[in-house]
């Protein structure tokens, strides 16, 4: 039998600071011990505990300025996805829509034109709105911390 000041044996691994059966996850360290094969004193169980919630506190947080540079990108980015432009991919777009044109006339083609940029705006109002949440989601988890 162990003396006073000497430390049990952990209960969950039996000493090993280890668990054979867990080994896949972190190398089978015993999660009651951190793998140091003995039983914890109070205070070191609550250090451990007041650690682990700081860490829980900080990705919160860091995950609140995730969201508003989420946020902030979605807003700032352009509706249209943006395409490298060169003088030869400018003369092949003006080429397909003057044939455009000559199929079905200025006037559709400025319609599907115009169609085709509220589509890019109405998609950029859905990012803008689904980060918005996600901030707001992210606000009030920290809020509960
Ligand atoms: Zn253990």
């Amino acid at each position: 039998m162990s003396s006073k000041t000497e430390r049990e044996p952990c209960k969950r691994c039996h000493g090993k600071g280890q668990i054979k059966m867990y080994q896949h996850v972190i190398g089978g360290v015993c999660f009651r011990c951190d793998g140091r094969g003995v039983e914890m004193t109070k205070a070191e169980i609550a250090a451990r505990k007041a650690r682990k919630e700081a860490e829980a506190r900080r990705v919160i947080l860091e995950s609140v300025a995730a969201r508003e540079a989420e946020l902030a990108a979605a807003i700032a980015a352009p509706a249209r996805p943006v395409r490298v432009q060169t003088p030869e991919r400018a003369a092949i777009d003006a080429r397909l829509r003057a044939h455009r044109v000559s199929l079905v006339g200025e006037e559709e083609v400025a319609r599907r034109e115009a169609e085709l940029e509220a589509r890019y705006e109405e998609d950029k109002a859905e990012r803008i709105d689904r980060a918005r949440r996600a901030l707001e989601l992210a606000r009030e988890r920290a809020a509960a911390l």
